[in-house]
């Protein structure tokens, strides 16, 4: 029978398969992600989700997972918290699709909605940082708690990282409300104004991005 050491010798460790990931291209980024198995996520879903949006774009926005319509439809960001996000993006001129991409930390659904677990996000991280490379954005926006701390690190409030510019792989980043939160807390909608007022004087402050 095979010698399980040898199989475990051969078995690709998290660092080699970020390697692998780190050197994919679209097409090869969108076939790994259709077939990943690498955390418990990959169980239930109907699809993964990898993201929408211009794959040029200047702007990039990263939630948490996708929900029961988005792992239907295979799109981030469908349905009311959908909506509500294209209602933040005319806010500042912005359209879904035109020099915007959307994201999320996990590809597939967590089951019942719930949020990602630490080592859920850590596996699909890889896929996120890619696509950020193959982007280059000039401004990121992390949607809610769970998005900006699986980025920055540790485990501070929405509150206290809203209302300043955080750099996340060398790019800056604005924290803000998930538009799913947002439907719950009326209020802090004018919160999230002012966060996408910080987003915009940020773009508009940041250098050109290079050729
Ligand atoms: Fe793979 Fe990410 Fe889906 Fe987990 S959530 S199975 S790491 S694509």
């Amino acid at each position: 029978c095979d010698d399980p050491r040898a199989e475990a010798a051969a078995a690709p460790t998290d660092h080699d398969r970020a390697e692998i990931i780190r050197r994919m291209d679209w097409p090869a980024l969108e076939r790994a992600v259709a077939v990943c198995d690498a955390c418990r996520l990959a169980r239930g879903r109907t699809q993964a989700v990898l993201g929408v949006g211009d794959r040029n774009a200047e702007w990039m926005f990263i939630g948490e997972a996708p929900g029961a319509e988005e792992d239907q439809r295979g799109e981030p960001f469908v349905g009311q918290a959908g909506r509500l996000l294209d209602s933040m993006l005319a806010a500042i001129d912005l359209r879904r699709g035109e020099n915007v991409y959307i994201a999320n930390i996990v590809k597939c659904r967590p089951p019942g909605n719930r949020n990602p677990e630490p080592d859920e996000a850590g596996a699909c991280l890889p896929f996120l940082r890619r696509q950020i490379e193959l982007i280059r954005p000039r401004l990121l926006i992390a949607l809610g708690k769970v998005a900006a701390t699986n980025l920055l690190g540790g485990d501070a409030s929405i509150a206290s990282l809203r209302g300043k510019v955080h750099s996340y792989a060398g790019t800056p980043m604005v924290v803000t409300y998930h538009p799913a939160y947002l439907l719950r807390n009326l209020p802090d909608k004018a919160k999230s104004w002012e966060d996408l007022c910080l987003a915009r004087d940020t773009m508009a402050s940041l250098p050109p991005r290079p050729d």
